[in-house]
């Protein structure tokens, strides 16, 4: 059962029926099913007489789509080996029709067999694969379910795919009683691995692979019809529309609609062959925090259906909502006994922390712009960084260049996010054709021109209230984003120039900087000196350093660029993550970055304590200040600055950043990495 728009609005109204303004009724434990292997070969021909399928243990019986037990008339069965799944299904059914003979038509509408496979199970990028007694397929790939911002690939096939059925009866012969249909498949690996968010892989997943999965049967009433050239119509109701279809399914979701993914059966993939008993599989520890998260989400997007908005309102047990605004919430429960910190974001994205016994994920700034087009050097180059234990590499590089390093990267198991500069842009010839665009200071210097730039010349920083300046970076968003297999995007330099540097750097600029200084207070533009009248009724006072209305209305600028910034990456179904200064307040402080404002899936605090003259112990004492002032509503991956690290120094460091279970570390940068410093991140992430 695809897309089927009159459903839309059903679905949300039954979110709402079942929830009204408190919490989500959650819909079963979802079934399980440990799936032996073929052990010899299988002939598809849509009959179970091999040994194997002989001893195949069936699934539990299917149900109604909302829960409700049905009358058993559907068995399923599964196999794997190296190089297909393997499906048969069985069905008890009395009239046997079927219509529809073209490959991809909407098989739905005859009665058929449907199979879903989500094989990392992430809720996202599945497929779903449709036949009917005619042995007539429609394959589906879905990069996200209907409900958030998706593509449903109509055109996508599956190469390979056998399948085949077998009648007991005849078909579109209303004059007899028939007694089922049988169908039987094997869907290549290649298809079914090769397009989940997990690395690419052409055989099968290993053995102990769990994969969400979920089989519907939909049925239609009908009656003789000699006029009908199948011999059967449907049935209408007293309006003359069809009645609606049954839907038989292994894992009821709780409405009619299959499209909720976080519902489906777990399928794990056994080691022993078909036959060697029965096997159990428990649920994954995240489970019951998963089903309440995903609950929460759906009665969010019931909420925002019929009153156009978020609501901070809603309850949900065992779940804690970070925040929540119009448009957008980031909420988060904790698993019972591995203590692992779940969060899911409004647009259906899950993340899950390690264990409190593991290491937190390794964030990696990558310099994209070595060694370009060199693939196998950059294989090589990923391969050491998986190996070492680094989660995901955070990307710095033109789009030609990410689109090259994404799919190297994801092929050895790295999440990948691009490093977007925000607010400076250096060397940027779009921008650099609108001088205005261009920040100013109290000098009334701008940073479009080469000779007034604070500090260096890459400075070259955009008014955070210039719309078209916004556009511009909204437009680069876009950009970015359209390079398939990213995870996210990591903001960078959201913020306006420093008006005070960090205490370390103050000698290497030969400032005195404890007090801001003229040069270096950012933005003074007419538009923004205009806005801040229409704003407070007044121009910003003689003594601006001291203005506090203006420090706020700068502030506040720069938060609106970032939470535009955020939900534009959203709604691309990336992440959104930045890197910011080491705490909200002293970020306000030295940059007019008040990031506990911003919207982010993750922050990344630089807390790079040699250029505050510090040690790594005010690292993480800036961590958790970090936590507080952001009142622990953002998921918060401290950085470190590796080149004042060493191999010998480097595991206490980690865990002295550890200490405040952060959602993550960031290291920067992978140039910084020696081979003896991989070698203690191997040890340490071990
Ligand atoms: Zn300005």
């Amino acid at each position: 059962m695809p897309h089927k728009p009159n459903r839309l609005a059903l679905t949300a109204l039954a979110f709402l029926s079942l929830t009204g303004a408190g919490a989500a009724a959650l819909p079963p434990v979802p079934p399980t099913y440990v799936c032996q292997q073929a052990g010899s070969a299988i002939t598809i021909d849509g009959r179970a007489d091999e040994p194997a399928w002989q001893a195949a243990m069936p699934l539990s019986p299917l149900r109604d789509i909302e829960g409700a037990a049905v009358e058993a008339g559907t068995t399923v069965r599964m196999l794997w080996d190296a190089d297909y799944l393997y499906i048969l299904a069985d069905m008890k059914e009395p009239h046997l029709w079927a219509t529809l003979a073209e490959h991809d038509s909407v098989i739905y509408h005859d009665p058929d067999f449907e199979v879903f496979i989500d094989p990392d199970g992430d809720g996202r990028d599945y497929i779903e694969l449709e036949v009917n007694a005619l042995n007539t397929v429609w394959e589906l790939f879905l990069t996200a379910p209907y409900r958030s911002a998706n593509h449903a690939l109509h055109d996508w096939n599956i190469p390979g795919l056998k399948s085949a059925v077998q009648l007991r009866g005849t078909l579109n012969n209303p004059g007899d009683t028939d007694e089922g249909w049988s169908v039987e498949m094997a869907i290549p690996w290649s298809s079914i691995t090769g397009h989940s968010n997990q690395p690419r892989r052409a055989q099968a997943p290993p053995a102990g692979t769990v994969m969400r999965m979920n089989f519907s049967r939909v049925n239609w009433q009908v009656q003789a019809d000699s006029a009908a050239p199948c011999g059967y119509r449907k049935c209408t109701g007293p309006d003359g529309t069809h009645l609606p279809e049954s839907n038989h399914v292994w894992a009821p979701t709780g409405i009619i609609n299959i499209h909720y993914p976080e519902f489906w059966g777990y399928v794990k993939l056994s080691a022993n062959p078909s036959g060697s008993g029965y096997e159990s599989m428990s649920l994954p520890a995240t489970e019951p925090a998963q089903r309440q998260l995903f609950a929460y989400y759906n009665a969010q997007l019931a909420h925002r259906a019929q009153h156009g908005r978020f609501s901070p309102e809603l309850q949900q047990a065992g779940v804690t909502p970070l925040f929540v605004n119009e448009q957008h919430f980031l909420a988060r429960s904790t698993t019972a006994h591995t203590g692992q910190q779940l969060t899911i974001d409004s647009n259906g994205h899950l993340s899950v922390s390690a264990a409190t016994t593991e290491r937190p994920p390794l964030y990696l700034w990558v310099q994209g712009g070595k060694h370009e087009g060199d693939t196998a050097w950059w294989q090589q180059h990923f391969k050491r960084l998986a190996g070492a234990g680094i989660h995901a590499v955070i990307i710095g590089g033109n789009v030609q260049q990410l689109s090259h390093l994404t799919p190297i990267a994801r092929a050895e198991g790295l999440q990948v996010y691009a490093w977007l500069w925000a607010l400076n842009r250096p060397q940027d010839a779009t921008a650099l054709q609108h001088p205005d665009f261009y920040a100013v200071n109290r000098r009334g210097k701008s940073c479009h021109a080469p000779a007034d730039r604070p500090f260096v010349e890459y400075y070259q920083f955009l008014c955070p209230n210039s719309e078209g300046a916004l556009k511009h970076l909204l437009q680069e968003v876009d950009r970015v984003a359209a390079i398939p297999g990213l995870t996210g995007i990591q903001l960078d330099y959201l913020r306006l120039p420093d008006v005070i540097l960090p205490r370390g750097l103050w000698d290497k600029y030969g400032l005195d900087m404890s007090q801001e200084l003229p040069e270096y207070d950012y933005c003074y533009c007419e538009r923004c000196r205009a806005d801040f009248r229409t704003i407070y009724g007044r121009d910003i006072a003689p003594a601006a350093d001291t203005d506090a209305e203006w420090r706020e209305f700068r502030l506040a600028s720069v938060a609106r660029v970032a939470n535009a910034l955020c939900r534009r990456i959203r709604s691309h179904n990336l992440r959104a993550a930045c890197a910011v200064f080491p705490t909200p307040q002293l970020a306000a402080q030295l940059v007019r970055q008040d990031w506990s404002r911003f919207e982010l899936d993750l922050a990344l605090p630089m807390v790079y304590h040699s250029f505050y003259n510090e040690n790594s112990a005010w690292a993480a004492e800036c961590s958790r200040q970090a936590a507080e002032q952001t009142t622990q509503r953002l998921p918060l991956a401290p950085g470190m600055h590796l080149p004042d690290s060493t191999a010998d120094s480097l595991p206490a460091e980690l865990n002295n950043m550890s200490r405040t279970s952060p959602a993550g570390i960031g290291l920067f940068c992978d140039d910084n990495l020696t081979p003896d410093m991989l070698e203690a991140l191997q040890q340490w992430t071990k």
